[in-house]
């Protein structure tokens, strides 16, 4: 044991300063704004903030280049742009198949398998594979011997091998393999059945006050054709009361109208005895009569018995969970697209997103006080989330803006930011001088009040030919377009490509001086282009990918970077290869604030008990002010500076 320790001593040395009682503790803070913040300091909403900022420091933090979570975490976990990671964008596409998929991961069934009647036995088993690139600075720590904790961290699933305790964080999928899918049971004949955006409608029928109904599980690749795994549960609602009894597996509880479960433990059976994996899902009442109306979340991975490694060690989800109790593992756990669905009601969302928010507080107040030295890294949501959701409400220049519901809800927000000063004034009280801390936001906010269709822009402006109209096929990316006559193409919130040649699957453009000439036409064309509306420019920066990105992946993602004016955003159909019929459209989701924009009307902010000396702190310098703090030496792929160092 002595042995092992001085062992451990001496490489720490040979490393570096690492003298081991250095403590670096990182809140990051998804979508923190740096106006808001000065805002509600000032209004006196955030104590802890204000004296931090007036202790330490406080500095505009510039994001990434696109400003999208997956991208600037990735900037902050290898301390490379995208050129270096490999993440340009929530959404990525394939050029010989030009079919977009998530950036982040990828979950396969196991390729082979014996055909046996119905099922398909597989050899070998699924697999989950993380697409981010280059190595996290938690694994750089490991390396030297520096203790870390890294939790709830975007773009981190599955989590890299590492010797501390992480736990993966946005970019995490449900258990169906989605970023949440939710189920709203209904039998009111007036609400279309299927799928939605991020749910599913289904129809049901209420006889003898009973409804019989399935959950909808992962698709089951042990079967031919892999259908959903279906899971049933009946509900047996009382005839006067408001108030139901449910009965799914062994298990019964009852909900009053408006009121959630606890999380529930659902088995879905894949092979009779043999396979089976376990989800959590919670139930929500939302009518009992005269319809009835329930909603279930996402059934997400279980944490107590993970289908897919949320954690390091694999056991630290369980052990949490017996700690806290089961939380949301899906990365992106607010359901925001059951309130755009108008499936939840704002009072509704409201209620599910303070859930998420106290199940993290939860996590934080367990695993904080076990720190003692090295790092602890944690990350919280719930700004980034609620202040898409409810920019609407703070904002009265929305076309969404609501008095009613302002008066009602305008509060929500504000009161996020406050449970965040909360939090920090928690870290604050055990602060000392061998302690360094960041409090970090890896982007702003901005309203988000008028769409920019980008591929109807390409198709009006000759860029794009399709072969008829309309486009036939909505789910299907691009499915009308005539390649042999399309040069660019709008895929993700900010990403715009050529066809070229040698790269797509019928590229005609060609790559050198042809292609040069054609993104610098597509580019000054872009930034002339005016809201008819108003007359306001629409996209105020576009960035050269060859210009901005540096590393072995610079080439790999968009072409251009389409940088939208405050107020702008791709619209939902266009990021996903659609073709609405106008350009320009009216925001009209809940989802009302964004920062999928020009970088630099976004920037993030970072706060620290220390004297910041870098005037222009980036994301890409937090790795390197996290090794500068250990003494580690800095990888020359790293672009950036310690924030702390004057040759910033
Ligand atoms: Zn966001």
């Amino acid at each position: 044991m002595l042995v092992w320790v001085g062992a451990g001593f001496l490489l720490s040395c040979q490393h570096g300063k690492w003298h081991g009682d250095q403590k670096l503790i990182i809140l990051g803070i998804d979508g923190m704004d740096p106006q808001l913040l000065k805002k509600f300091m000032a209004e006196g909403r955030m104590p802890n903030f204000s004296a931090l900022a007036e202790k330490g420091s406080f500095r505009l933090l510039t994001t990434s280049i696109p400003p999208q979570s997956p991208v600037a975490w990735s900037n902050l976990i290898t301390g490379m742009n995208a050129g270096g990671h490999g993440i340009f964008d929530f959404i990525h596409r394939d050029p010989k198949t030009l079919q977009p998929y998530f950036s982040a991961s990828r979950v396969e069934p196991p390729k082979h398998g014996i055909h046996l009647g119905s099922w398909v036995i597989p050899i070998g088993s699924g697999t989950a594979e993380q697409l981010r690139q280059g190595k996290a600075f938690w694994e750089t720590l490991d390396d030297y011997g520096v203790p870390n904790t890294v939790i709830l961290m975007p773009s981190n699933f599955p989590p890299v091998k590492a010797k501390g305790y992480t736990l993966s964080g946005m970019g995490t999928p449900d258990l169906r393999g989605s970023y949440g899918t939710f189920s709203f049971y209904t039998d009111d004949p007036m609400t279309a059945a299927g799928v939605v955006e991020g749910g599913q409608i289904i129809p049901v029928q209420v006889q003898d006050s009973q409804v019989a109904a399935k959950l909808i599980g992962p698709d089951n690749s042990f079967r031919k054709g892999s259908p959903p795994t279906l899971e049933p549960f009946t509900v047996s609602i009382d005839p006067l009361e408001s108030v139901a009894k449910f009965s799914v597996q062994d298990q019964t509880f009852i909900l009053r109208e408006g009121e959630w479960s606890e999380w529930v433990h659902i088995q879905f059976q894949l092979i009779p005895f043999i396979g089976n994996v376990t989800g959590i899902c919670r139930f929500y009442l939302k009518q009992a009569h005269p319809r009835f109306e329930l909603y279930v979340s996402p059934i997400n991975i279980d944490p107590a018995d993970p289908a897919l490694p949320l954690s390091t060690p694999k056991s630290y989800s369980r052990k949490l969970s017996e700690e806290v109790g089961e939380f949301y593992t899906q990365g992106i756990s607010e359901d925001t697209k059951a309130l755009s669905a108008g499936v939840l009601d704002d009072k509704e969302y409201l209620e599910q997103a303070k859930t998420v928010l106290a199940e993290h507080r939860q996590i934080f107040d367990a695993e904080f006080p076990k720190f003692h030295s090295g790092v602890f890294f944690f990350y919280f949501s719930s700004l980034d989330l609620n202040s898409h959701m409810f920019w609407r409400l703070i904002d009265p220049q929305h076309p969404e803006y609501d008095a009613a519901l302002a008066a009602q809800y305008g509060s929500a927000l504000p009161e996020f930011y406050q449970q965040i000063d909360q939090v920090l004034g928690e870290v604050l009280q055990r602060m000392d001088d061998r302690t360094t801390l960041l409090v970090l936001s890896d982007h702003g906010f901005a309203p988000y009040n008028r769409s920019f269709n980008l591929n109807t822009w390409l198709l009006n402006n000759g860029y794009i030919t399709l072969k008829s109209e309309p486009n036939p096929d909505p789910n299907q990316a691009f499915a009308n377009v005539d390649w042999s006559r399309t040069r660019a193409y709008g895929l993700g919130l900010n990403g715009l490509y050529l066809n070229l040649k040698g790269r797509e699957r019928e590229g005609i453009v060609e790559p050198g001086a042809a292609a040069d000439t054609l993104l610098q036409e597509i580019k000054e064309k872009l930034l002339a282009v005016r809201d008819p509306q108003n007359n306001q420019t629409a996209i105020s920066r576009v960035d050269r990918a060859s210009e901005v990105y540096q590393g072995p992946y610079a080439a790999k993602g968009p072409d251009l970077l389409v940088g939208y004016n405050r107020g702008y955003r791709a619209g939902w159909q266009t990021i996903l290869g659609n073709f609405p019929a106008d350009v320009f459209e009216t925001n009209t989701n809940p989802w009302s604030g964004d920062h999928c924009m020009d970088y630099t009307l976004v920037p993030g902010v970072l706060l620290s008990n220390r004297p910041i000396d870098a005037a222009n702190p980036a994301l890409t310098d937090i790795a390197p002010t996290i090794f500068a703090q250990f003494g580690i030496a800095q990888p020359g792929s790293m672009m950036g500076h310690s924030v702390f160092s004057s040759s910033h």
